[in-house]
């Protein structure tokens, strides 16, 4: 049985716990490793070697850590597959997706690599008679990631790059489910050259995530993850006065009006829906169809849903792999079971399929409803699995209200050739990243990704500009230089003049 350790100042270290988590290879559905999960003493342990090593990493300058992140991009590239495959083995992605998983993850690291630009203060001369003003974005210390399974290099490489840019030290905490490839990740910034002690990953789960909760020596803290953790990591940090980042679930609609291209609409949909097994935040697992598209559009969908290809994600054929553990197939089939009972129409039906050769292997195939309702629980809950809802609405207004009234807001999008219905949906829509005929508006490295409502928690996206701001804080300096002429005791508030 392989085990999976923890990365500590630079070295693999098992640490000082007894317990282990079980991690699987979700397209055979076999154990094939265990994972320690880690003690509050090994996650101080991490704490105190990143603190050390910000003393010196925090004052190593920008473009001297950039050419550091610029190595670890050529690494990275040489390593992709080794990587993609790592992911494919824990999480059951397709090998494809991994990869591009992987590149929209190193999308972040060349973000990182122009940080010296993104560090440039501001400067004012003579704000008053000889005086200057300027800011500065200092970095925070020790920052933490706590990571879910459904991307194991692409989230916490939305975090840990960015903050080390900035010149902080990192600690990370992935999700237990799948955790090869982040520590793999860290592997190969030391190879970079990245000092010991600057990046971290302690393996665990509630225990080493409430230790991180409460150490005193942690600055911010950046989460991924379920709705009802990220409400619990967002008032916990706060109230042990950290800088807090939150992200949540997820309930993506997909608007579909009835001018659009039906046929651009129903492919994007496929991807969105059913790509990763549904497994993504960003998933469109909402098809709301308006005025008269809904007998189409859910036709066209159907046969296209019978169609995919479901399979063990080293298979080329394969569209769509396993979910990621049967606890989590149990759930999924659950939700497809209550759908029927709470009323909707199972046009599609995923929930029994068997592959030969990989009949223990966490498969469903995809699942379509119609004539969804919105107090439906298959509506209200995020399923994250391969199951899309169409919901129907007489007009752009009913659709609109629908998505607006959803307790999540982190993407959504509408197919239609008319521009006005869509800059109209950009404009009023209660949601952080919205797609015009884009199925999945996952921003690039170069802006920031993150929602709205309760798929957020906290006042920062995650990297690009917002990923800069969080992980540093800006100190503005005022100034005059001695000029011979001697001024008295001032005691009214000053005022430049
Ligand atoms: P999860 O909330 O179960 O776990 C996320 C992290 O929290 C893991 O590292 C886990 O160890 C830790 N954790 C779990 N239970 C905990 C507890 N009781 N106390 C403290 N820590 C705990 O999420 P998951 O199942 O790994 O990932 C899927 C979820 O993540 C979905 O809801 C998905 O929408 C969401 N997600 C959101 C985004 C986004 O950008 N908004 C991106 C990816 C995934």
């Amino acid at each position: 049985m392989n085990l999976i350790e923890h990365f500590i100042d630079g070295k693999i270290v098992s640490g000082t716990s007894n317990r282990k988590g079980k991690v699987f290879n979700p397209s055979i559905g076999k154990q094939e490793s265990e994972v320690i999960l880690a003690t509050k003493q090994d996650l101080d342990l991490a704490v105190q070697k990143a603190k050390k090593a910000f003393e010196t990493w925090s004052n190593v300058t920008p473009i001297q850590r950039a050419r550091i992140i610029f190595k670890y991009k050529e690494i990275i590239e040489k390593n992709s597959d080794l990587i993609a495959k790592m992911i494919v083995s824990e999480h059951g992605k397709v090998y494809e997706d991994a990869k591009g998983s992987l590149t929209r993850g190193l999308e972040v690291v060349e973000f990182a690599c122009g940080i010296p630009q993104m560090l440039k203060g501001d400067f004012t001369e003579n704000v008053g008679t000889n005086i200057d003003s300027w800011s500065v974005r200092q970095p925070l210390g020790v920052c933490a990631g706590i990571t879910p399974f459904n991307f194991p290099a692409m989230v916490p490489m939305w975090m840990f790059p960015m903050a080390i840019a900035c010149g902080n030290t990192f600690v990370l905490k992935p999700s237990e489910k799948d955790p090869s490839c982040p520590l793999k990740l860290a592997e190969l910034f030391s190879e970079a050259g990245l000092p010991d002690g600057v990046l971290n990953v302690v393996n665990g789960d509630k225990e080493v995530v409430d230790a991180i909760l409460e150490h005193k020596d942690i600055s911010a803290v950046s989460f991924v993850g379920s709705t009802p953790i990220a409400k619990y990591i967002y008032e916990n940090a706060a109230k042990n006065e950290k800088r807090v980042q939150a992200l949540g679930g997820a309930k993506n609609h997909c608007v579909v009006m009835p001018d659009c291209d039906l046929d651009q609409a129903v492919n994007g949909l496929m991807g969105a829906a059913y790509g990763s097994a549904g497994e993504r935040c960003m998933a469109q697992s909402v098809a709301v169809a308006v005025g008269n598209v809904g007998d189409k559009l859910v036709d066209e969908l159907s046969k296209k849903v019978e169609a995919l290809k479901i399979g063990p994600g080293m298979d080329k054929n394969s569209e769509m792999g396993p979910l990621v553990t049967k606890e989590h197939l149990e759930r999924v089939r659950g939700y497809v079971d209550l759908g029927i009972k709470e009323g909707a129409d199972l046009v599609v039906d995923g929930r029994d399929i068997k592959l030969q050769g990989y009949e223990d292997g966490y498969y469903i195939g995809g699942c379509l409803f119609d004539n969804v309702k919105k107090d439906m629980r298959i509506y209200k809950e995020e399923i994250f699995g391969p199951v899309l809802s169409v919901v129907r609405a007489k007009d752009f207004d009913e659709a609109l209200n629908l998505i607006n009234d959803h307790e999540f807001g982190n993407g959504t999008s509408i197919y239609t050739r008319d521009g006005d219905a869509g800059r109209t949906f950009a404009n009023q829509i209660k949601v952080g990243m919205v797609g015009i005929n884009i199925p999945i508006p996952v921003p690039v490295a170069f802006h920031s990704f993150g929602g709205w409502k309760r798929s957020l928690f906290g006042d920062q996206h995650m990297h690009g500009p917002e990923g800069v701001r969080f992980y540093t804080k800006l100190k503005t300096i005022t100034s005059r230089w001695p000029s011979g002429v001697r001024s008295d005791p001032e005691f009214i508030m000053p005022t430049m003049k």
